[in-house]
C-alpha cells in the first residue's frame, strides 16, 4: 500500500480528547469573551456607553473623542482577559474573513513599553487593499481602502486577540466587502418595513431582520483527509467509487452521535458559547459522517458575523479533534452535499415578529401584509435571488438534482393558499361592512389557528414558509450568508417602499380606509405573485416544464446566473435602495466570475495530477503484477498456461481500456483549460471553464473509478470512500 495512505490509516482515531467534561453552566459561559452590553456597562463611560447605544439603534456618528473613550475601555477589558493583540475583523471579497493583528504592546520615544490603543486604531485600519479581489474598483478608484469600525456588531477576543467586526471599503466609500452592502440593505429595509408597521402600530421604532442559520458540514478523520490532494487542496473529492454502503439505509440521520464527535461538538459549543454564538442544535445528517449546528437567531447582521465566526472556529477545533471539516457544498459524489438553510423574519423592536399571525385581525392583517410583500418581492426579483447563492460549489446541489432545485418558487402550504385565494376574491375598491366582517372574522381571523395545523413541510421547496419565518434553503454550506442576505433585505425594502406608495395613494386619492386600501394592494400582489407559488415535487421534469410557462429563470450555472447581476432592473433597484452602485455591483460580478474560472481550473488541475501521477502509474503497477503472474504461469505450465491466466490477461485489458480513456479525456482537459484561459473577459473565461472544460471531469471519473474496481487495494493511491465515510 502507498505510503501516505498507509500511515493515515494508521493514524486515525482518537486524538486523546474525547472525553467530555462538563462543569460550567452554558449559561455561565455565554458571550465571556464578548464586549457586550454588560462589559460596556463596566468599562465605559456613561457618555460613550450612551452613544455606542444610540449608533447600534439609529446609526448615529460616533465622534473621535467618544471613539477615544470606547477604546480606553475595550483595552482594558481586553487586556484583563489576557488580550496581546487586536484587529479589524472584516469579510473581503474572496467569501472568508481576513485579519492582521497589531500587539497593543507599543514603544514610547523615550524608550519606555507600553500598552496602547486609541480611538483611531479602534475606527479605522488599513489593510493593503491590493491583495484582495476588487474586481477592477481598486483600478478606477483610489488603490488604497480602509476597515471601519461596525459598532452593531461587539468586539470579541479569539484566542488572545481582540477582533473588531469592521466593514472594508475602498477611499472614496465602494464597498469591498460583504459586509458593508449587507448593513445598508439592513439599513433599508429598517426603514421601509418601520413605515409600514407602523400602519398597525405607530410604536414601533425599528425594525431588524433576524436570520437563524443551520449549518451542515461533513466531519472527515484529519488524518485521512489530507492524505487526499483533491480533498485538501478544492475541499472536495474529484474522484472514488461509492461505497457498497452509502446512505441508503438512512440510519445516519438524527442517529446516535460517535463518541469523538460528540467531543468535537460539544468542546466547539463551548468555544462558540463563549464567543457569544448561540448554538442550540445539533444531530447527525443525512449523509454519513455528516452533520449540522443551529443556533437560535439573531439580528441578521451579527448572526452573518456569527455563522463565519464559527466556520473559523469549527475549523480549529475539528483539527484539535483530529478531524478535517468540509464546508464544501458537494464532497462526495453519490451522497448528500450540504446546505446552509438560512431562517429569516422582520422584528419589531416592541418585540413582534412580522411573519408571526398573531391573535387580532389587526395583527393578522400586519402579518398578511408582510407575508405577501415578501411573496411579491420574491416573485419579481427571483432571478437575482438565485444569483446570490450561485458558487462553482453549489452548481453541484442547485439544477443537480439535490437540495432544491435552481428555480426559485414559494411553499406556503396549503391553508395559507387558501386564505389567499379568499383574500384575491375580495371585491376592489371600498368594501361592504358584511364584507369587511366576513373578511377580518373568517378570513384574517383565522389565521393561527390555522398555522398550528400547518406542519405539512415541502422540503424540495428552495423558499418556504414554516409557521413564522421564511427559510432559504439553496444557500451552499460554505457561503457568506451575508449574500443571500443582502439581496433578500433589499428587495423586500423596495417591495415594502413601493406598497406603501400604493396604499397612501389609495387612502389619498381613493378616500379609502386604511385596512381597505392595504386589502385592495394585497388582493393585486396576490394575483401578479401567483405563478411564484409552488407547492409540488420542486426535483421533477414536470417543474422544470411548468416553471419555463411560468417564465421563471432556471439558470443551471454560476456563470448563467451570474447575468442577471447587470440587468438594468438589477441596477437600479440596488442604486435606488442605495445598497450597490453599479460600479459595485460590476466589480461584484468580476469577482465572482473569476472566482469560478479560477475554482474550476483548481480542480482541473488537482485532477490532473491525480490521473498522470498517481493513478495511472498505480494502474500500471499492478498491470505489471498481473504480466509477470502470467509470464511466470507461462514458464511453468508451458501450453496449459490458458485457462489459468484468461482472467488475468482480461483484467490487465481492461485495466489497459481505462487507462487510454482517463489519459485522452485528460489531455483534452488539459488543452480546454489552456484555450479557457487565453479568454479576454472574466465572463467569457467563467463560461469556457463551465462549458468547455468542467464537462471532462465527470467522464474521467468514471474511467478512474473503473480502475478503482479493478486495481489491487494495496496499490490503489488513495484513501477510499469507505474509510473516508465510515470512520469513526
Ligand atoms: P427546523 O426548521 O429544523 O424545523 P426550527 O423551526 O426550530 O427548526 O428553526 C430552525 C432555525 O430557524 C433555527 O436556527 C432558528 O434560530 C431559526 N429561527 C426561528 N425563528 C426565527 C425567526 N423569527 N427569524 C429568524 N430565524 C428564526
Ligand atoms: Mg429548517
Amino acid at each position: 500500500m502507498p505510503k501516505a495512505r498507509f500511515e493515515a490509516l494508521g493514524n486515525t482515531g482518537n486524538t486523546g480528547i474525547t472525553e467530555i467534561e462538563e462543569t460550567v453552566k452554558r449559561s455561565e459561559l455565554f458571550a465571556k469573551l464578548v464586549f457586550n452590553d454588560e462589559k460596556m456597562l463596566r468599562f465605559l463611560t456613561d457618555e460613550a456607553y450612551s452613544k455606542v447605544k444610540s449608533a447600534i439603534f439609529s446609526g448615529s456618528k460616533i465622534d473621535r473623542k467618544i471613539a477615544d473613550q470606547v477604546a480606553e475601555g475595550m483595552k482594558a477589558w481586553a487586556l484583563s482577559m489576557g488580550a496581546t493583540h487586536y484587529t479589524h475583523w472584516f469579510q473581503p471579497l474572496t467569501g472568508a474573513t481576513a485579519e492582521k493583528h497589531d500587539a497593543f504592546f507599543d514603544l514610547l520615544p523615550d524608550g519606555r513599553a507600553m500598552e496602547k490603543f486609541g480611538g483611531g486604531q479602534l475606527v479605522q485600519q488599513e489593510p493593503d487593499a491590493s491583495s484582495f479581489p476588487s474586481g477592477g474598483l481598486r483600478n478606477t478608484f483610489e488603490a488604497r481602502g480602509y476597515t471601519a469600525w461596525d459598532p452593531t456588531s461587539p468586539a470579541f477576543i479569539y484566542k488572545t486577540t481582540l477582533c473588531i467586526p469592521t466593514i472594508f471599503v475602498s477611499y472614496t466609500g465602494e464597498a469591498l466587502d460583504n459586509k458593508a452592502p449587507l448593513l445598508r440593505a439592513l439599513n433599508a429595509v429598517d426603514e421601509a418595513a418601520t413605515g409600514v408597521a407602523q400602519y398597525f402600530d405607530k410604536n414601533v421604532r425599528k425594525v431588524n431582520a433576524t436570520l437563524g442559520w443551520e449549518q451542515e458540514y461533513f466531519l472527515v478523520d484529519k488524518a485521512l483527509a489530507q492524505s487526499r490532494p483533491d480533498i485538501l487542496i478544492t475541499g472536495r473529492t474529484l474522484l472514488g467509487t461509492a461505497p457498497a454502503k452509502g446512505q441508503q439505509l438512512d440510519d445516519h440521520y438524527f442517529g446516535v452521535i460517535p463518541p469523538r464527535v460528540l467531543g468535537f461538538m460539544s468542546d466547539l459549543e463551548k468555544q462558540c458559547t463563549q464567543l457569544g454564538i448561540p448554538v442550540k442544535t445539533r444531530h447527525n445528517e443525512v449523509a454519513p459522517n455528516q452533520y449540522e449546528l443551529a443556533p437560535v437567531f439573531e439580528e441578521a447582521n451579527l448572526s452573518v458575523d456569527h455563522n463565519l465566526l464559527l466556520m473559523d472556529v469549527m475549523d480549529e477545533v475539528a483539527s484539535k479533534h483530529g478531524f478535517s471539516v468540509l464546508f464544501h457544498e458537494k464532497p462526495f459524489a453519490g451522497i448528500n452535499g450540504s446546505g446552509k438553510h438560512n431562517n429569516w423574519s422582520l422584528a419589531t423592536d416592541t418585540g413582534v415578529n412580522l411573519l408571526s399571525p398573531g391573535k387580532t385581525p389587526m395583527k393578522n392583517l400586519q402579518f398578511l401584509t408582510f407575508f405577501v410583500n415578501t411573496i411579491k418581492a420574491v416573485d419579481t426579483y427571483e432571478e437575482l435571488l438565485r444569483s446570490s447563492i450561485a458558487s462553482a460549489g453549489n452548481d453541484h446541489r442547485l439544477g443537480a438534482n439535490e437540495a432544491p432545485p435552481a428555480i426559485i418558487s414559494i411553499f406556503i402550504g396549503q391553508q395559507l393558499a387558501n386564505v389567499l385565494d379568499e383574500l384575491e376574491g375580495v371585491s376592489k375598491g371600498k368594501l361592504s361592512p358584511e364584507e369587511k366582517t366576513e373578511l377580518k372574522l373568517n378570513v384574517v381571523g383565522k389565521i393561527p389557528e390555522i398555522l398550528v395545523d400547518n406542519t405539512d413541510r415541502n422540503r424540495t421547496s428552495p423558499f418556504a414558509f414554516t409557521g413564522n419565518k421564511f427559510e432559504i434553503r439553496g444557500v451552499g454550506s460554505g457561503m457568506n450568508c451575508a449574500k443571500p442576505m443582502t439581496v433578500l433585505n433589499t428587495i423586500v425594502a423596495k417591495q415594502l417602499n413601493d406598497f406603501k406608495k400604493e396604499v397612501d395613494a389609495l387612502i389619498e386619492k381613493k378616500k379609502l380606509k386604511k385596512d381597505e386600501a392595504v386589502f385592495n394592494v394585497l388582493r393585486e400582489y396576490i394575483k401578479t405573485s401567483r405563478r411564484i407559488r409552488f407547492d409540488g415535487d420542486g426535483y421533477s421534469n414536470e417543474w422544470a416544464e411548468e416553471a419555463r410557462r411560468r417564465k421563471l429563470s432556471n439558470n443551471q450555472n454560476t456563470p448563467e446566473a451570474l447575468q442577471i447581476l447587470m440587468a438594468k432592473d438589477t441596477i437600479d433597484l440596488f442604486e435606488e435602495i442605495e445598497v450597490l452602485s453599479e460600479a459595485e455591483l460590476k466589480a461584484r460580478q468580476e469577482v465572482e466570475l473569476e472566482a469560478y474560472a479560477l475554482h474550476i481550473q483548481i480542480e482541473g488541475r488537482i485532477l490532473g495530477e491525480m490521473v498522470y501521477n498517481h493513478i495511472i502509474p498505480a494502474a500500471i503497477a499492478y498491470q505489471n503484477v498481473l504480466l509477470e503472474n502470467v509470464n511466470g504461469l507461462k514458464e511453468v505450465y508451458g501450453a496449459a498456461h490458458k485457462n489459468i491466466t484468461e482472467a488475468q490477461l482480461n483484467i490487465i485489458e481492461k485495466i489497459g481500456g481505462h487507462i487510454n480513456t482517463a489519459k485522452k479525456l485528460t489531455d483534452a482537459m488539459v488543452e480546454a483549460r489552456k484555450s479557457a484561459n487565453g479568454m479576454a473577459t472574466a465572463s467569457r473565461k467563467a463560461q469556457a471553464y463551465c462549458t468547455k472544460v468542467k464537462p471532462y471531469f465527470e467522464d474521467i471519473r468514471v474511467a478512474c473509478d473503473k480502475l478503482e474496481k479493478l486495481v489491487a487495494d494495496e496499490k490503489w493511491p488513495f484513501t477510499k470512500y469507505r474509510e473516508l465515510l465510515f470512520s469513526k
